[in-house]
């Protein structure tokens, strides 16, 4: 039942019961202790009254509102909607993650609103890209895979049973696998690592 339904079974209902009752609307609202227009507004649908309000003219009436919740699918539609077809997604800029059904390999981030949310398990695949570029190249000022290894506990949790993975991973960007690894190029000459937090 939509919005306009309800409100018109209200107007309806109430009308009816209190022209049943003989009151007028100027004698109902006093007995709910409101006034003459108030009523009108909600038998004429103009006014959108709370619950408690319909409840409290219904009581004055001597009448119960009774509501149903009519099933308007089939539980097995209603089941098939309610699936969760989302996966996860972080911002490789600003590390904040969210979940999404939507099906792209990069998307907006939901929080710094840059282009740099990728999946979850395609981040995870990035750090084990990121190691095989290391491992490839064996460049400075790149740091020694043994050095991310100790400065970035959680990215070598995170991949540490995938090292020595492809490069390029065919569902990266290769735009992307080059920022995180800046970040890890960047963080190491901070000397921060990443305090083995996520
Ligand atoms: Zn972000």
């Amino acid at each position: 039942m939509d919005e306009i339904k309800l409100k018109n079974k209200i107007q309806v209902g109430l009308t009816q019961l209190r022209k049943s009752r003989n009151v007028t609307q100027d004698k109902l609202a006093e007995m709910v202790g409101s006034n003459r227009v108030f009523i009108a507004k909600i038998e004429s649908g103009v006014s959108n009254p709370s619950y408690d309000f319909v409840d409290k003219i219904a009581k004055a009436l001597e009448a119960e509102v009774e509501i149903n919740f009519k099933q308007s699918s089939s539980q097995e539609s209603f089941a098939a909607k309610m699936q969760d077809n989302r996966k996860e997604y972080i911002c490789v800029g600003c590390s904040h993650k969210w979940m999404s059904a939507i099906e792209r390999n990069v998307v907006q981030c939901p929080s710094c609103r840059k282009l740099q949310g990728i999946s979850y398990a395609d981040y995870l695949d990035a750090w084990n890209s990121c190691e095989a570029i290391i491992l490839k190249m064996k460049a400075s000022p790149l740091p020694p895979i043994r050095s991310i290894k100790s400065e970035f506990p959680t990215i070598f949790k995170l991949i540490s049973k995938s090292a020595g993975g492809t490069f390029p991973n065919p569902k990266l960007p290769l735009n992307i696998a080059m920022k995180i690894l800046e970040q890890v190029r960047q963080k190491h000459e901070r000397g921060g690592g990443d305090g083995g937090k996520e």
